[in-house]
């Protein structure tokens, strides 16, 4: 497990581009936490690191967006809405098993159709300050630890 600490949305999305320029073919990236946590703020960062410079939107209505245009495609997911079930029919686990990276938010409503291997990023207000967030990157299976080691810098270069 790795804890990082950003202040304000700017520094999510730096270190989601860090995450982004990490990511390989069909690695699965799970975003835990509440609304306004920051998991599609990450996002936009992720995207960066892939190289989609397209404007990142929250699915929380279509529920996935897909970005083929990066170094490799961004499926961008949102389970919000189906809280009381309904995911089983999204095909999920073609996305997973796909040569995208898949972004899920919300995927503790998903707990039986998620893979074996993923990253989960759990993201939390720290209560302290408004625009600060407790960011918290668990790999499980080996093949994900690279992003606990994720190198980024909060402020500087872009
Ligand atoms: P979620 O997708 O988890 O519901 P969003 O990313 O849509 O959350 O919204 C997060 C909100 O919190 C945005 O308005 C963003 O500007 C704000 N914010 C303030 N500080 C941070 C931070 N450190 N990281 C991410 N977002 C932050
Ligand atoms: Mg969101």
């Amino acid at each position: 497990m790795r804890e990082i600490e950003t202040n304000g949305a700017q520094e999510t999305i730096r270190l989601g581009k860090a995450l982004g320029e990490l990511a390989q073919p069909g690695d699965v990236i799970l975003l835990d936490g509440d609304l306004g946590a920051g998991k599609t703020t990450l996002t936009k960062g992720i995207a960066r690191g892939l190289g989609i410079s397209r404007p990142v939107k929250s699915p929380t209505f279509t529920l996935i967006r897909e970005y083929p245009e990066g170094r490799i495609p961004l499926y961008h997911m949102d389970i919000y809405r189906l809280e009381n079930g309904g995911a089983e029919d999204l095909g999920l686990e073609e996305y997973f098993e796909g040569d995208g990276v898949s972004v899920v938010e919300w995927s503790q409503f998903i707990p039986a159709l998620l893979p074996e291997d993923y990253v989960r990023i759990a993201l939390d207000r720290t209560g302290r300050d408004d625009d600060a967030r407790r960011i918290k990157i668990t790999a499980v299976g080996e093949e994900y630890m690279r992003y606990e080691d994720v190198t980024w810098s909060s402020h500087e270069d872009n």
